[in-house]
């Protein structure tokens, strides 16, 4: 049979999935000898079994009686024992800490007998009275789920009528009075009294915490953050200390750094007389812990050592409650402190400077996401706080918060509809679109907006899958504000209205809503990266040296190479900049386009072979000056160019368009006979489903010397380098193959043309020829493929359409969001590989691959190539490199680095039958 209930000193802080965080945090407390005060911790199992059957697990009562036992025994009197009672709190405690989750009740053990106990041993009727009321409030409200404010209105009505300040000005008579109040207000709101056995409160409560896992706003926060559902929470039963007994107590918090610069220091805040919430609640103003020193030397000394000893222990940023009781210090939690994203690069850094902890570790405690935070351009950080404590009448102004549900910082005027900010952004303006929520129609109209604004849904909402994957700035779910499409306004519960036109702010990664225009501040992270601002400089802050030193790291253990997607010279030297070895992806469809499109239709419709090669010797000289710009940014690394993609009808007149001129042309007997062959031309090859048409290396063996002609123009543009004194390195990329034959047919013809070139320059060119791997059939003849093939890019973008059967745009516009609010998907496939589909078929196509020809070069150029999670697969997997976005370039350096030293740790619990994300929850 499982055991249910653990004491603080037989846990530890690895068991926060049995646990909960805060009773492992205890249990590792306790176990180092600090002062916590003695308690038990009831399991996620019990919690578990409750949900599941809706009653206590069998055994569960008789193992709270043997701790509550020993709790008793050790505290030397019994729960809610009249003469001098023995009370706990009671704590919710998850392995993630969640929104919604049942608050903290204290003082349960009081009851009207006891409650003159506790007068008599602290000799303080007030302090006896005041926690007392202060459990039937709270237990009243969590527990037994009467409304908070009959309470509240209760207190307030008492301070008014009293004439006094505040609740600590209330005497122990007031109080006393406060408590039959309350206790008349449980009777009215829930039919019964409120409890008086002290074993019975603490049962209910200990229930009230198991129920709340599912609470809305738990489940919905879970959802958001993509919690498993079933883990359940732990709660732990806590022996009372009291920080409400006088001037020589108190409670505060305490941070051993700033979590928001990560400067090493003493930060917290102290409140003296106050117990439990009172500090954040700010109901008083609260002392800074300097002031502790003055008021208690000793405590504020042992805090100190506590705080040193955490850091020491957990070697990293802890946050720590603590209360005093009549001059004595009791630690009541501990946690790895949430940080920023720039504190987390500082205060890596900081603690290898210190020696806690070595430079891989490091590494491994900075992630992607929090580089790719820095990265996002942000608001001005004075502008946005001094918006933010604005009165209701200033021109820029805080007006909501809600989810961050893709970053950036977009400033833009307020439209209501799409068709509203198609027509804007046309005439040149910023726009921010405002919706309730978005659906497909909206599509138009998020992709003309900088920002997208909406008071409903979450990060599974149909705006957030949207403009995720536009990479467009997303603010969700601001549900405190009203908006009304047809008036186009948007109102705030203050009765402020944004009309539209008028200018409204939306940060992406807070979910922070102003009016009028925040500046944007220009990312020192990026300054770094583009070269402008030298690690070493004067003015490069902490922040930059500590990018820098890890994205060093990274790069010296990284296994997976990381480079970049991009199609101009342009690109290519900004990804050099950003550390890309070389070109993993170089796209010709836009050379093609604007002027040159002509030539295309040319080649089209020419009906001999003399127009043909015309055509195609107008497009050689272009196409060899655009190689060998892009060869010159690249000198020395690795080009891949993919020869021509995308359907053929991109390149082609308008099918209607070009119907009715000839109609028209036919009336009037002015017949245009270029004109009427083009029209042919188009009818034949008119498509009704393009994307699995007529693309790719089809065009290419469907378009006679056209792909000759492209390999042509990338031997002669390497030949002009090696000329000038360069070292290019191309390879070149066939595009949507299917079948050996297909690669075979344009290679004999590639290698025959290169042969040619190379002769009659009478130099070597360096050069591979390969495939990429975007349809499923070509994974399942990855070892065929390779006979032909002397790399492999993976085109997970493709890949993803091609083995789910679905179109990108399509599907994130139709039915996404409800794959994901249905749970179909965790997280939309073509943000993170799908790893158990289309990485099956990546790993068997990379096997099977380097079986036929072993030192086959692998890579990845889709959209995946810069995420995280994806990185971490693809380097599992054995690939050579990742190829994304030049922008991108340094997030999947940073996680390269970290697949390394994070892989064998990953793969062996994998084994074990944990989830990735359990993993790098732990590690
Ligand atoms: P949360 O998870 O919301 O921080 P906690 O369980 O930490 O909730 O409790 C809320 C407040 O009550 C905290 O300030 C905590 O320090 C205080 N508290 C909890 N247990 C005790 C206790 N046994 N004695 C005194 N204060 C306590
Ligand atoms: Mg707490
Ligand atoms: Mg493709």
């Amino acid at each position: 049979m499982p055991r249910y209930v653990y004491d603080f000193h037989e846990g530890n802080r690895d068991q926060k999935e049995l646990l909960g965080g805060k009773g492992a945090n205890l249990a590792e407390m306790t176990n180092l000898g600090l002062p916590v005060p003695p308690g038990f911790t009831i399991t996620t199992e019990a919690c578990r079994a409750y949900l599941a059957h809706g009653a206590e697990p069998a055994g569960l009562r008789a193992e709270v009686d043997a701790h509550l036992a020993a709790l008793e025994r050790r505290m030397g009197r019994t729960l809610g024992q009249s003469d001098d009672p023995l009370l706990v709190s009671v704590r919710s405690g998850a392995k993630h800490s969640m929104p919604g989750m049942m608050e903290t009740v204290l003082n349960v053990g009081l009851n009207d007998v006891s409650v003159a106990g506790l007068a008599a041993q602290a000799g303080d009727a007030r302090f006896a009275w005041d926690s007392y009321r202060r459990l039937l409030q709270m237990f009243g409200r969590t527990v037994l789920g009467v409304d908070a404010e009959h309470f509240e209105h209760a207190l307030d009505e008492l301070i008014r009528s009293r004439g006094v300040g505040g609740d600590t000005e209330l005497s122990a008579a007031d109080l006393q009075e406060l408590v039959a109040t309350f206790q008349a207000i449980v009777r009215e709101h829930t039919g019964r009294d409120f409890p008086q056995d002290p074993r019975e409160q603490l049962d209910l409560a200990v229930r009230a915490v198991f129920t709340s896992w599912t609470a809305d706003r738990a489940v919905r926060y879970r959802r958001q953050e993509r919690i498993p559902d079933d883990l359940g929470t732990a709660v732990n039963v806590v022996a009372m200390v009291f920080g409400n007994l006088g001037p020589d107590s108190g409670t505060g918090v305490a941070f051993t750094r700033d979590p928001a610069s990560g400067q090493s220091g003493i930060y917290g805040d102290y409140l003296p007389n106050a117990q439990g919430e009172d500090v954040v609640a700010g109901i008083r103003n609260t002392l800074s812990l300097t002031e502790l020193e003055r008021l208690d030397k000793a405590c504020y000394d042992e805090l100190l050592t506590v705080m040193n000893r955490l850091e020491t222990h957990y070697r990293d940023l802890c946050d720590i409650e603590f209360t005093i009781e009549r001059g004595r210090l009791w630690i009541l939690q501990t946690r790895v402190g949430k940080r920023t994203a720039g504190a987390a690069f500082r205060i890596a850094c900081q603690l290898v400077d210190e020696g806690l902890i070595d430079l891989p570790e490091a590494l491994r405690r900075v992630t992607g996401h929090q580089l790719a935070q820095l990265m996002f351009p942000k608001f001005d950080e004075r502008a946005a706080r001094a918006a933010a404590a604005a009165p209701a009448d200033a021109a820029t102004q805080l007006l909501s918060r809600g989810v961050g549900a893709s970053p950036g910082a977009a400033v833009g005027v307020a439209v209501f509809d799409s068709a509203a900010a198609v027509a804007r952004a046309a005439a040149g303006q910023d726009v921010i679109l405002v919706r309730r929520e978005t659906s497909p129609d909206d599509l138009d109209g998020m992709i003309a907006a900088r920002g997208v604004l909406t008071s409903r849904g979450g990060k599974t909402s149909h705006a957030a899958v949207v403009a995720r994957g536009m990479g467009t700035t997303c603010v969700c779910g601001a549900e405190s504000l009203e908006v009304d499409a047809v008036a186009r306004t948007l109102r705030t519960s203050d009765g402020i209205v944004v009309g539209e036109g008028d200018v409204l702010s939306i940060d992406g990664t807070t979910g922070e809503v102003f009016t009028g225009a925040i500046p944007v501040a220009a990312s020192p992270v990026v300054q770094y990266f583009e070269g402008t601002l030298d690690a070493d400089a004067p003015q490069a802050d902490d922040l930059v040296r500590a990018v820098h030193r890890l994205i060093t790291f990274a790069d010296a253990v990284s296994a997976l190479h990381v480079r970049a997607n991009a199609d101009t010279a342009e690109d290519a030297v900004r990804a050099r900049r950003f550390g890309a070895r070389g070109i993993g992806l170089c796209r010709t469809e836009h050379m093609f386009l604007g002027e040159r499109r002509r030539h295309i239709e040319r080649l089209v419709i020419a009906e001999d072979e003399a127009a043909q090669q015309e055509s195609l010797a107008a497009l050689l000289p272009l196409q060899r000056a655009d190689f060998e710009q892009i060869l010159a940014a690249m000198d020395g690394l690795p080009v891949t160019v993919r020869l021509l993609d995308p359907p053929l009808h991109e390149f082609l007149p308008d099918l209607t368009e070009l119907s009715v001129r000839v109609a028209v042309a036919e009336i009037t007997g002015e017949v245009d006979e270029p004109d009427r062959r083009m029209l042919e031309a188009v009818r034949r090859l008119h498509e009704r489903n393009p994307m699995l048409g007529l693309r790719g290396v089809r065009l290419g063996l469907v378009v006679p010397g056209l792909f000759v002609m492209q390999i042509r123009a990338i031997a002669e543009a390497a030949a002009a380098r090696i000329l000038a004194g360069g070292d290019p390195h191309v390879e070149i990329m066939i595009p949507l193959v299917g079948s050996v034959q297909e690669l075979e047919l344009v290679r004999a013809d590639g290698e025959r043309a290169i042969a040619e070139v190379a002769g009659r320059y009478g130099m070597a060119i360096d050069h591979l020829i390969g495939t990429m791997v975007e349809l499923p059939r070509a994974a399942l003849v990855a070892g065929e493929l390779a006979a032909s093939a002397e790399f492999f890019s993976f085109g997970t973008n493709d890949l993803t359409q091609m083995t789910w059967g679905f179109s990108r745009d399509d599907a994130e516009a139709a039915f996404f969001s409800l794959y994901l609010e249905k749970g179909i998907f965790g997280v939309s496939p073509f943000e993170s590989l799908d790893v158990a589909g289309v990485g099956r078929l990546v790993r068997l196509a990379a096997a099977e691959g380097r079986q036929a020809r072993p030192g086959l070069k692998l890579g990845v150029c889709g959209e995946h190539a810069a995420d995280p999670d994806s990185v971490h697969f693809f380097h599992a997997a054995g690939l050579d490199y990742v190829s994304c976005s030049p922008f991108r370039v340094p997030v999947a350096r940073l996680e390269a680095g970290r697949a390394a030293l994070l892989a064998p740790q990953i793969e062996e619990s994998v084994d074990a039958g944990l989830t990735r994300a359990d993993v790098e929850a732990v590690v």
